[in-house]
C-alpha cells in the first residue's frame, strides 16, 4: 500500500482564500481583522515564524504589527507591552512567540494576554474552556491536525487515536480535541514503556515529539492515518519530521509530509482564529 498524502499547503490555500472572503466582509463594515505579533530576542527559527505569519496576514487583508524587541527586554516591560495590545481596538489578536528569553516567565506572559485576544489559545482560561467543550479558541497546531481529518472525512468518532507526545501546546490539547470528536485517546511520552505496542494500535497516529525517526515502519498499523507534527533537521540540514517518512508511507493509508504538511496549517489556523476573534469582536 502507498498512502495518500494529506497535503497542507493545498488544504490551507482552501482555507485561506475563504478567511481573506471573511476579512474583507468585516474590513466594508470597517473592522478589518488585526493580529499583532511579539518576538523577543534573536531567535533564527522564530524569526522566520514571526515573518511567515505576518506575511500570511497580510496576504489575507488583516492589520498585521510586528514587535521586536531585544533579547534582554524585561518582564514588565513585555507585561506593559501587552497590556497597551490588550486595549489597542484594532488589534483582535495577540501572539507572543515562544520561546522566551530564560528571564521572562513565559506561563505569566500568556496569562497576561486578554483571554479574547489568545488565538493561540494558550491562555489557562482557553485551555480550561478547551477542557470542559466550550472552546473560545483551538490550539493552532491541533486544530489544524482536526482539519486535515476532515478534509479526508475520516471517520474519527470510535476509532483508536494516539497521540504521542503531551506538550501543553500540541500533544496535550491534540487529545482534547481528538476525544471531543469521538476517538478513543491515549497519550504516551518519553517515560511510555513499549510505544510501538500503543501505536501499532492507533487508526489515527500523531506524532509531536521533536524526535527525528522516533516512529519506525513497525510501529504503525496498515491503513493507519499518520500525521507528523515533528519538525526537524536531519544530516543535511533539511527539515524533516519524527516519523520515518519513506518507509511508513508504503504501511500507512494517509501520511502528512514535512515540510508542506502540518507547518501551513498551523499557520492558517492561527488566521482563522484571529478572524473569529474579529468577528465575535
Ligand atoms: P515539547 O514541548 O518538547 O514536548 C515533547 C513531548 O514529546 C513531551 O511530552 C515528551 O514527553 C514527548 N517525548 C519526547 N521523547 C519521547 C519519546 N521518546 N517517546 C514518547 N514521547 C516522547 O515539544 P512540542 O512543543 O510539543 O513540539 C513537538 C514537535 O512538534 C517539535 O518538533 C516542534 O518543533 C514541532 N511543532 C511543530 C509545529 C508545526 O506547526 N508543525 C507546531 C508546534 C510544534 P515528556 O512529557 O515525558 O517530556
Amino acid at each position: 500500500m502507498t498512502a495518500q498524502i494529506i497535503n497542507g499547503n493545498e488544504l490551507s490555500q482552501q482555507i485561506r482564500a475563504e478567511v481573506k472572503s471573511r476579512a474583507a466582509a468585516l474590513t466594508e463594515k470597517g473592522s478589518q481583522p488585526g493580529l499583532a505579533v511579539i518576538l523577543v530576542g534573536d531567535n533564527p527559527a522564530s524569526q522566520v515564524y514571526v515573518r511567515n505569519k505576518v506575511k500570511a496576514c497580510e496576504d489575507c487583508g488583516f492589520y498585521s504589527i510586528l514587535e521586536k524587541y531585544d533579547a534582554d527586554l524585561s518582564e514588565e516591560a513585555l507585561l506593559s507591552h501587552i497590556d497597551r495590545l490588550n486595549q489597542d481596538p484594532k488589534i483582535h489578536g495577540i501572539l507572543v512567540q515562544l520561546p522566551l528569553p530564560a528571564h521572562i516567565n513565559a506561563n505569566k506572559v500568556i496569562e497576561a494576554i486578554a483571554a479574547e485576544k489568545d488565538v493561540d489559545g494558550f491562555h489557562i482560561s482557553n485551555a480550561g474552556a478547551l477542557m470542559t467543550g466550550q472552546p473560545l479558541f483551538r490550539p493552532c497546531t491541533p486544530y489544524g491536525v482536526m482539519k486535515m481529518l476532515e478534509s479526508i472525512q475520516y471517520p474519527v468518532r470510535g476509532a483508536n487515536a494516539v497521540v504521542v507526545g503531551a506538550s501543553n501546546i500540541v500533544g496535550k490539547p491534540q487529545a482534547m480535541l481528538l476525544l471531543q470528536a469521538g476517538a478513543t485517546v491515549t497519550i504516551c511520552n518519553s517515560k511510555t514503556r513499549d510505544l510501538g505496542a500503543h501505536t501499532r494500535n492507533a487508526d489515527i497516529l500523531v506524532v509531536a515529539t521533536g524526535k527525528r525517526n522516533l516512529v519506525t515502519a513497525d510501529m504503525v498499523k496498515p491503513g493507519a492515518v499518520v500525521i507528523d507534527v515533528g519538525m526537524n533537521r536531519d544530516d543535511e540540514g533539511k527539515l524533516c519530521g519524527d516519523v520515518d517518512y519513506a518507509a511508513i508511507k508504503e504501511v500507512a493509508g494517509y501520511i502528512t509530509p514535512v515540510p508542506g504538511g502540518v507547518g501551513p496549517m498551523t499557520i492558517t489556523m492561527l488566521l482563522v482564529n484571529t478572524i473569529e476573534a474579529a468577528e465575535r469582536n
